[in-house]
């Protein structure tokens, strides 16, 4: 065609290049299928207070349903949502599911607090808080219940929008949760001064820490800071009794992972809930 022959003269082309683009074009124009096929679905993830084995919580994981029946990690399609801006429907798809989630498995007496993921992308969205608010308004949830995984790497934007945001998560009742904690930018000082409730050992260091005495100093350090500053504690990706000893001796008390259970679709989920499935001791 004319305009790939136009994009011949450029002294960069490349069919590689033009190979990625297909397949970006291809995949984002499967995503915006998906969203309008309703071909998301949110997972959920256990998280288990060791000392007496209850689930305290659970984080609500989004899956791609592939036309074959197998599903898609959001590794391999959140970037891409994130770069076009599908995440923003996307998103609000998921927190409409988890926060509706919430407040039926309150009515139904279930002491469980729904953790979501919020990328850079949705916080910054100037319609979020509203968004919220909407679907708030159309599920009943209490806010309380909701807690907000986010990451290091949104600390780095404009602190002050980033705090103010915070603060009305805040007054609403939301819980705010730090991902991932440790492999981002580490400024300690980010800890200080952002309203928090929660910080997330991230799976990397619990990974290592069985064999290697570095990572399971990491580990002891964001103990301390946790307790020293009041924070909730969880480690993601325990995976293994000797995971869940180690952590336990270090003194984290919450813990999820593939040991506990995999990211399950809803009614897993609430067969684990209602214990017709047993965990682990
Ligand atoms: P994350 O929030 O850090 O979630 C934890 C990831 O670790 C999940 O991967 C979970 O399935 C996986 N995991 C849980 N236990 C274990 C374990 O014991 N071992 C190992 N190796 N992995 C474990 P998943 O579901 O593929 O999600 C990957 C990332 O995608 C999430 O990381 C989160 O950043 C993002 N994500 C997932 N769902 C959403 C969503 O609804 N919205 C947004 N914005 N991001 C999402
Ligand atoms: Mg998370
Ligand atoms: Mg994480
Ligand atoms: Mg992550």
């Amino acid at each position: 065609s004319a305009k790939s022959a136009g994009r011949k003269q450029f002294l960069f082309y490349s069919a590689d290049i033009e190979s990625k683009l297909q397949l970006h074009r291809m995949l984002e124009a499967n995503l915006v299928d998906a969203l309008a096929n309703k071909a998301f679905e949110v997972f959920y993830q256990p998280k288990i207070n060791v000392l007496d084995g209850k689930i305290v919580g659970t984080e609500a994981l989004v899956r791609w349903r592939q036309p074959d029946g197998s599903l898609t990690n959001p590794a391999s399609f959140i970037p891409l949502a994130e770069e076009t801006g599908l995440i923003i429907p996307l998103g609000k798809l998921v927190l409409a599911q988890a926060f509706k989630q919430a407040s039926v498995w309150q009515q139904q007496g279930f002491d469980l607090r729904v953790a979501v993921n919020i990328s850079v992308v949705q916080f910054e969205d100037d319609n979020f808080l509203a968004m919220l608010d909407e679907i708030v308004r159309e599920t009943g949830v209490t806010a309380s219940l909701i807690e907000m995984e986010i990451t290091e790497s949104l600390l780095v934007k404009d602190v002050e929008r980033v705090n103010s945001i915070f603060a009305a998560l805040n007054t609403r009742g939301f819980r705010i949760a730090l991902d991932d904690f440790g492999t981002g930018y580490s400024n300690l000082s980010y800890i200080k001064n952002f309203p928090f409730d929660v910080l997330k050992i991230d799976q990397s260091f619990v990974r290592n820490m069985l064999g290697s005495q570095v990572d399971q100093n990491i580990i002891q350090a964001i103990i301390q800071l946790a307790q020293g500053m009041n924070l909730r504690l969880i480690a993601e990706g325990v995976e293994t009794i000797e995971h869940v000893q180690a952590l336990q001796a270090m003194g984290c008390e919450v813990m999820q992972g593939f040991y506990y259970s995999p990211p399950l679709p809803l009614a897993d989920f609430n067969r684990l809930l209602t214990r017709r499935i047993s965990l682990p001791e």
